[in-house]
């Protein structure tokens, strides 16, 4: 308890327990977020979200040291009476809640955009009206596709920073036409972003928005058929670890030219949490969260994935470890895709001083142990069943 109190933020002060409402605490970004809090601050969490698979481990049984400090309350914020009481019991609201699965943003539009911008509006209001604190997850995704994308192939252009870097305050928004759905889901996040600026200008909102650039780990998702559908497609990390562990090639969209960075959660949680506790430094603020140095193709990753999997499981990699697919027969008609996603850190890094520290190699070694000591008998039953039957 000593140690907790002796907490101060970046600018010497004591940091004071607070109690946050957190909205989409059972996903992948929430169940971290909530581990962080309950491990290593004082603060109180409502937990609100559908379902809670993913921090049970938080909160049973209840001899757990933080006991007391987290709540789960299961409710859809579509509709439910309770969501304006819990905002006001609060100091801070994260709000978390979204489709976010590319694989769903031209299959299942219109609850991509209730979703990501319709369902947050309550909450937004909720806080304005309150004078309540708002720390809302946007995405990477809402500056679409980078200039240099418009730029002939051979163009040196491509290789200038001034072409793809991803800037906060001043890169514009470039998406593709209105049947390639992935720019719904950007495009919604957009106009609920410009929403809570517009709160802050006209009527004083105190706002962070956070613009997660691919971040990665243990949780992420669902391994189809296991604690998912079997027919459902998850983010990249998720797809390819249910490939390596069924022994089945990787399936790469489009040729796998695209380029991500990969950040580790652990690193990108660490950032959420000096937003959380430095309100005069993160109010007002849009930040990227992401890695720079870990910019690979798809296809890189893929081939990194195989590698690293053949390492922590001790299997040798299958004769033909990744296969071509298009986007069409892996996504259905209407799927795009951004190019680049480089993120600018000079923001993050002057109000909060967060650099990321975890390299690719290494977050993929701690992911795919992870998957595998959490999934591999389970996979290895589902698939030996047709035989034994
Ligand atoms: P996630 O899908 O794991 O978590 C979202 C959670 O919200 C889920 O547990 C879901 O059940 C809950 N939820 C959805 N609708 C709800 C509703 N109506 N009522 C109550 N709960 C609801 O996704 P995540 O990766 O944790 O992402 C969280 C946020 O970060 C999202 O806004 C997403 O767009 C943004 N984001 C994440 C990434 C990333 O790299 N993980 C990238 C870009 C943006
Ligand atoms: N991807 C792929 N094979 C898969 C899953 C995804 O090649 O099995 C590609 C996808 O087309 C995209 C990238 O991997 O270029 C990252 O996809 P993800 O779903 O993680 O989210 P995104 O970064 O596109 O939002």
């Amino acid at each position: 308890r000593s140690s907790t109190m002796a907490r101060v933020d970046l600018d010497g002060n004591p940091i004071k327990p607070i109690t946050i409402c957190m909205i989409g605490a059972g996903g992948f970004i929430g169940s971290h977020l909530c581990e962080k809090l309950m491990h290593e601050t004082p603060h109180t969490v409502l937990a609100l979200d559908i379902q809670n698979d993913k921090i049970k481990h938080l909160l049973e049984p209840d001899s757990l040291p933080w006991a007391g400090r987290i709540t789960f309350y299961r409710l859809n914020i579509k509709h439910d009476s309770r969501l304006e009481g819990l905002i006001k019991m609060a100091d801070l609201t994260i709000n978390l809640a979204a489709i976010c699965i590319p694989a769903d943003y031209n299959t299942r539009p219109l609850d991509t955009i209730y979703s990501n911008f319709i369902d947050g509006l309550p909450v937004v209001k909720y806080c304005s009206e309150n004078n309540k604190r708002l720390i809302h997850f946007s995405t990477s995704e809402v500056y679409g596709k980078t200039i240099g994308a418009f730029l002939p192939k051979d163009s040196p252009l491509r290789k200038d920073p001034a072409y793809f870097v991803l800037k906060e305050d001043e890169s514009p928004c470039i998406y593709g036409s209105i049947e390639k759905q992935r720019w719904t889901y950007a495009c919604a996040k957009q106009l609920i972003d410009r929403l809570i600026y517009a709160e802050g200008a006209e009527n004083g909102l105190e706002f962070t928005i956070v613009r997660p650039f691919n971040w990665i780990g243990p949780r992420i998702d669902f391994i189809p058929g296991i604690d998912g559908p079997s027919e459902g497609v998850p983010r990249v990390l998720a797809c390819f670890s249910n490939n390596l562990l069924r022994g089945e090639p990787l399936k790469l969209v489009d040729g796998g030219q695209s380029q991500r960075t990969f950040v580790y959660i652990k690193d990108a949680i660490e950032a959420v949490l000096l937003m959380i506790e430095n309100p005069a430094r993160a109010n007002g603020h849009i930040f990227n969260v992401g890695n720079p140095n870990n910019e690979v193709t798809v296809r890189q990753l893929a081939e990194m994935m195989v590698q690293v999997y053949s390492k922590v499981s001790g299997e040798k990699p299958p004769e033909t470890p990744i296969i071509d697919v298009s986007s069409k027969e892996f996504y259905g008609e209407g799927y795009d895709d951004c190019d680049r996603r480089m993120s600018d850190m000079t923001i993050i890094n002057k109000q909060l001083g967060w650099k990321p520290k975890t390299s690719l190699l290494d977050l993929l070694e701690s992911s795919l142990t992870y998957q595998y000591r959490t999934y591999a008998e389970a996979i290895k039953k589902v698939i030996a069943k047709p035989v034994a039957s």
